[in-house]
């Protein structure tokens, strides 16, 4: 038996996306910038992609520029408005602390190069309100870059409203809707956003590829020169299999969203429900306004990554939603910005399901949670300490 349940990190590919991609593997194999018809049918295949996804997005065509995923998309976005900000003398950018690093890094560069950043605060539920917004953004703001969605707890921010606050004080707003998009239905008119990054493979697709939104009036910084694909924002020849797959996926996401949304937001209530249960645990970002699959919770008296390793073994793929999973001792960010102190912030676990997952699943994952807390506070130091008063439980 093995249970996924890390669908924040990356999906399963739908077989839709595995078949609208494999004629592009093997027959209509040609480069679309060649003019012979191999490659011109390989051009139509790329022209109907974006088409598709400008429809579903609700933009034109030619406001989208296919990259390499989200981290690209995010770090163009960003180094764009930049650019453009600085021909102007604006050098201030607006951002939250709970931020993808994609974002996060890309900003500590500019910072080097002189620009000042604001990170706002994180509400313990893992908002930013559109007011914080409002008020953060000054006479030389040139950005302001919110996520849709937190990758981690699974809050989801009020986009629309932000959108609404940066095109009256006439500032660009670039969203990173990675975690949202294909999920919660997004419109790029409606939310009043300027610059959006997507990926294929949070929601089905292939990995490697996903696109930047721009809208038409915001000329763009290119990361890869060469030649004059994507209006020669984005060398290299295109993907078009990744491309097809994404567009493929993306179509099916849209189309079945609220019937997924409804079944996985009860099997995420279930998780929520079982895992509360767990004596000194707390939930993790918004318990409403959360990504339909997101369960995070923080455990007192354990380590993140042992009960990974032991989840593990018993069939359950987790996260610890931290960077404690790639060798870094430091607490994740995301914990810290919304106020988690570093002991509690260490025992975190992210479970994140899609409709491919079943309700027997969830139990299975709960008894194993269950168990493996139990058993790692049975060995635990801490965990004695707090039960004979030599130290204070932060979650009550
Ligand atoms: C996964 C993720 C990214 C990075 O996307 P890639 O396609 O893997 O580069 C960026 N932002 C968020 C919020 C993500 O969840």
């Amino acid at each position: 038996m093995r249970i996924y349940a890390d669908n924040a990190a990356t999906t399963k590919m739908s077989k839709t996306a595995i078949d609208a991609m494999t004629p592009y593997l093997n027959e209509i194999y040609g480069n679309p910038s060649s003019l012979h018809s191999v490659g011109q049918e390989a051009a139509e295949a790329l022209h109907s992609a974006r088409e598709r996804m400008a429809r579903l997005l609700n933009c034109e065509p030619k406001e989208i520029i296919f990259t390499s995923g989200g981290s690209e998309a995010d770090n163009q976005a960003i180094l764009s408005a930049a650019a453009i900000g600085e021909r102007k003398g604006k050098r201030h950018i607006v951002s939250t602390a709970f931020e993808h690093h994609a974002v996060l890094h890309t900003l500590e560069k500019l910072q080097k190069r002189g620009f000042e950043v604001t990170l706002l605060d994180v509400h313990e539920n893992g908002m930013v309100t559109p007011q914080e917004v409002a008020d953060a953004i000054r006479e030389d703001t040139c950005l302001v870059t919110v996520m849709y969605a937190n990758n981690e707890i699974g809050s989801v921010l009020p986009i629309p409203e932000i959108g609404a606050v940066c095109r009256e004080k006439g500032v660009y707003f670039h969203t990173d809707a990675v975690q949202a998009a294909g999920h919660l239905p997004i419109d790029v008119q409606k939310d009043q956003i300027d610059l959006l990054s997507l990926s294929a493979h949070k929601f089905h697709g292939p990995k490697g590829i996903g696109l930047l939104y721009a809208k038409k009036t915001i000329p763009l910084t290119s990361l890869i020169e060469g030649g004059a694909q994507e209006r020669r924002k984005r060398a290299g020849t295109e993907n078009i299999p990744a491309i097809m797959g994404m567009a493929a996926a993306f179509e099916e996401a849209c189309a079945q969203m609220e019937e997924n949304r409804e079944k996985v937001t009860k099997l995420r209530d279930r998780l929520i429900q079982g895992l509360s249960e767990i004596p000194h645990s707390i939930l993790n970002g918004d318990r409403e306004k959360r990504l339909p699959g997101n369960a995070h919770f923080c455990f007192e008296g354990i380590e993140g990554e042992s009960l990974l390793l032991l989840l593990d073994e018993k069939g359950v793929c987790a996260s610890s939603g931290s960077a404690c999973t790639s060798g870094d001792l430091d607490p994740s960010h995301v914990l810290l910005a919304i106020g988690r102190p570093h002991e509690i912030a260490h025992g975190s676990l992210r479970l994140t399901v899609c409709h491919w997952n079943t309700m027997e699943e969830m139990e299975q994952i709960i008894q194993a949670v269950k168990e493996v807390v139990a058993y790692l506070r049975s060995i635990s130091p801490v965990w004695r300490d707090l039960q004979e008063g030599r130290r204070t439980y932060v979650i009550q």
